[in-house]
């Protein structure tokens, strides 16, 4: 990519395209390095100083240190209801490190060059966010017939972790919203349904000894390929034989093991092996039910491994779970959806997000914002001017559908 040219020469008002009304939230939500190791504070702080210039309040749900906030915020309807009927505007505030990738821009700095923005965050997924605070505005200008909340979390890219503590203090205020939007990157395409993922690791505890002796070992590298070779049977049996939703780019459940350690030496039998591996599963397949079939699979070889040494053994441990989930596409939030991107047809995606942790809250959800996910995490993580655009029609005429006048 070539050096943009100087910021000023660039910004969207002066390109072809339509003037974004989200621009300048854009490049304020960028600016703010939220990696998610880091606190998020400063941005919390700023979104939360901007909805009070326009009179509302937020309330902040905070992880165990204090360092990182959800920010939950409420527009009332006209006649004053704050609790039933609204609609949920959900981002995630944190983003994936840059470290160690090969930006040409700076990351933090919304950049324009040519139709794309780039920036850590544009895709994944500061800009839906600002588009919604962008039209704060206009929601109060032309008063709400519903309420309209903003769902801003913490910690998404490390396993949806802080969104539980804003989920739990929607249910415990007792609000009703009718449905939430999520705007990960779908390329604007409504999106009803996505895998859940579970997570677990494997150790096997074998039993050293000198490789010329193997009888007297048990060798825990050679008991854990058997597990990994089961895994990946499994897989092809889901490959093979389904269950399917066509839907879906990788329209069966996948099984992946993504690392493996063991061993120390040639010449000694390994005591220990240990890997990692995962399901994502379609949301009618019951990731514990898989997992009990690797369980009772790798118990089979415990017997012979004691026989030989009685403090052998293959312990799991959960490492992660993300439920799936999957609307049909006949909720009252996937109409509106459709209404709002002006398109009849809903899309499944394999990447998990926090809508199904909403959806499980009895918040029927969808998933819609700008950019692709394989933009997401990637150095030069970019944006088209065109998708932000979409979004921003997007907003428009979801706030035609909420807004009173
Ligand atoms: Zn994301």
């Amino acid at each position: 990519m070539n050096a943009p040219a100087p910021r000023d020469a660039l910004r969207p008002e002066d390109a072809a395209t339509r003037p974004l009304l989200a621009w300048d939230l854009i490049e304020r939500l960028i600016a703010f390095d939220t990696t998610s190791r880091d606190s998020n504070l400063v941005l919390i702080d700023w979104v939360r100083a901007y909805l009070k210039s326009y009179g509302i309040d937020s309330t902040l749900t905070f992880d165990d240190d204090g360092r990182k906030a959800n920010l939950f915020a409420t527009i009332p309807a006209d006649d004053g209801n704050a609790t039933t009927g609204g609609i949920v505007l959900s981002g995630h505030t944190d983003v994936v490190p840059v470290d160690g990738q090969p930006w040409d821009t700076n990351p933090f700095v919304a950049t324009v060059v040519g139709d794309k923005v780039y920036g850590r965050g544009v895709t994944d997924m500061k800009s839906f966010s600002a588009t919604g605070l962008a039209f704060v505005p206009e929601f109060l200008r032309r008063g709400l017939r519903r309420p309209v909340h903003f769902a801003l979390s913490y910690d998404e890219e490390v396993g949806c972790i802080g969104v539980h503590r804003l989920i739990a203090d929607i249910a415990r205020r007792g609000l009703k919203p009718t449905g939430c939007i999520v705007g990960e990157p779908t390329g604007m395409q409504l999106v009803v349904a996505h895998k859940g993922k579970k997570a677990w690791r494997c150790r096997v505890r074998g039993h050293e000894a000198h490789s010329s002796l193997t009888p007297q070992g048990v060798n825990a590298v050679e008991i854990a390929c058997e597990i990994v070779g089961f895994l990946t049977g499994m897989a092809r049996r889901f490959r093979d034989q389904g269950g399917y939703d066509h839907a879906y780019d990788v329209p069966f459940t996948t099984v992946h093991t993504g690392t493996i350690r063991g061993g120390t030496a040639l010449n000694i039998v390994p005591r220990d092996c240990q890997f990692d591996f995962e399901f994502r599963h379609l949301p009618f397949d019951d990731p514990d039910r898989l997992f009990a079939e690797v369980e009772a699979f790798a118990a089979r070889f415990v017997p012979g491994m004691r026989s030989v040494a009685p403090d052998t053994g293959i312990e799991f441990d959960p490492l992660s779970t993300l439920p799936g989930f999957d609307t049909h596409g006949d909720s009252e939030i996937a109409a509106l959806g459709r209404e709002c991107n002006g398109t009849e047809t809903c899309g499944k995606v394999s990447f998990g997000t926090e809508a199904s942790l909403f959806h499980n809250a009895a918040i029927p959800t969808i998933i819609c914002g700008p950019g692709h996910i394989a933009q997401a995490h990637q150095p030069n993580e970019w944006v088209t001017l065109d998708q932000l655009a979409r979004c921003e029609a997007f907003m428009r005429r979801l706030a035609d559908r909420v807004c009173a006048s």
